[in-house]
């Protein structure tokens, strides 16, 4: 995704890619500090939730944003195979490019539209135990571009095994760092894995 990148449409962070505790906007990027609410960038925010057994109520599981810089270097920190493996799998398996020409010609620029199904398996957020959901911002803004999107936990187990094991010890690290939890949830969440994506 190009920094240059034209914005056509987009609006107000909705409340869904808020900090959970705080309730308040990303103001500086998780891994590196810097701050973003200058408007020299775009960054991404990144959100993991899970249902736990016999509720439906998802749960936030892990929330980041994200600056272009460590965006690239996350990217770099993977092996060539597991980026193209990645890539190969979203140019196969999703329509992205597609719906977000045909959500912008209805106007449905809406977050709540974009979010609903897993832009790999279709499946919508009812029907999934977990899943992430990604979205691309530009200071208080979400810009739509072919984000916002949401990932299944379906979708997000075929990605991670196309990586190599180099690459997910790279990401395994990255995650326990952002999953702020007692020991005991820790076991629960170890499947949980930030995806660049
Ligand atoms: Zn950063």
């Amino acid at each position: 995704m190009s920094e240059a990148l034209e914005i056509t449409h987009s609006a107000p962070i909705p409340k869904v890619f808020y900090m959970e505790k705080e309730e308040k906007q990303f103001t500086e990027c998780t891994i590196c500090g810097k701050n973003l609410t200058g408007g020299n960038e775009l960054y991404l925010i990144e959100k993991a939730f899970e249902k736990k057994t016999g509720s439906t109520q998802a749960e936030l599981v892990f929330e980041l944003a994200c600056c272009m810089d460590c965006r690239q270097e996350m990217h770099d920190s993977l092996s060539i195979e597991s980026n193209e493996k990645i890539a190969a799998y979203f140019e196969a398996n999703s329509r992205v490019e597609e719906r977000d020409r045909e959500l912008k010609e209805h106007n449905l620029v809406d977050t709540d539209i974009w979010l609903n199904n897993c832009i790999v398996k279709n499946k919508s957020m009812d029907e999934v135990n977990e899943y992430q959901i990604y979205a691309l911002c530009w200071k208080d803004e979400l810009v739509f571009h072919q984000m916002p999107f949401m990932l299944c936990g379906e979708t997000i187990d075929d990605i991670l095994n196309l990586l190599s094991s180099k690459s997910l010890d790279i990401i395994n690290d990255l995650t326990a760092d952002l999953i702020d939890l007692p020991p005991e949830f820790g076991e629960l969440f170890k499947d949980k894995k930030v995806l660049f994506i």
